[in-house]
């Protein structure tokens, strides 16, 4: 079992990717990024976005970590959403996703994924 969080761009979020459903697809299927969980189910513990810009990931997660210790819920890694991708590559979002997710791993000590779907 996966235990997994998924991140998104707040912009993004149900504005141009509707409801999530390319990323409850991509968990269905194990595309994209979730092909990695071949032959494991994936449980999504939590779907969170980024605090809206510039982005304020690091205390969105301190929040979405403390929560999944009041419900006894544990979250093995996390994923920087497709969407957040898109946005720093076409959109002039100012996160760096590569040191962003550098510090994520530093402070949880959890396995970080840049990308969820493939779409
Ligand atoms: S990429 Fe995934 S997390 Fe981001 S908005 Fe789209 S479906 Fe939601
Ligand atoms: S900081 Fe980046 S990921 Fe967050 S809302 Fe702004 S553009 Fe989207």
């Amino acid at each position: 079992m996966a235990r997994i969080a998924i991140i998104s761009c707040k912009k993004i979020k149900d504005v141009t990717c509707v409801s999530c459903m390319k990323c409850f697809k991509g968990v269905k299927e194990k595309a994209g990024e979730f092909a990695r969980y071949e032959g494991q189910e994936i449980e999504v513990v939590a779907m969170g976005d980024c605090g809206d810009c510039p982005g304020l990931v690091m205390p969105k997660l301190v929040l979405i970590h403390d929560l999944a210790g009041v419900y006894g819920r544990e979250i093995d890694a996390i994923h920087l959403g497709t969407c957040m991708v898109r946005a720093t590559t076409t959109a002039g979002c100012p996160l760096k996703l590569e040191e962003l997710a550098a510090k994520i791993r530093e402070k949880f000590n959890k396995e970080v994924i840049i990308g969820t779907h493939p779409w």
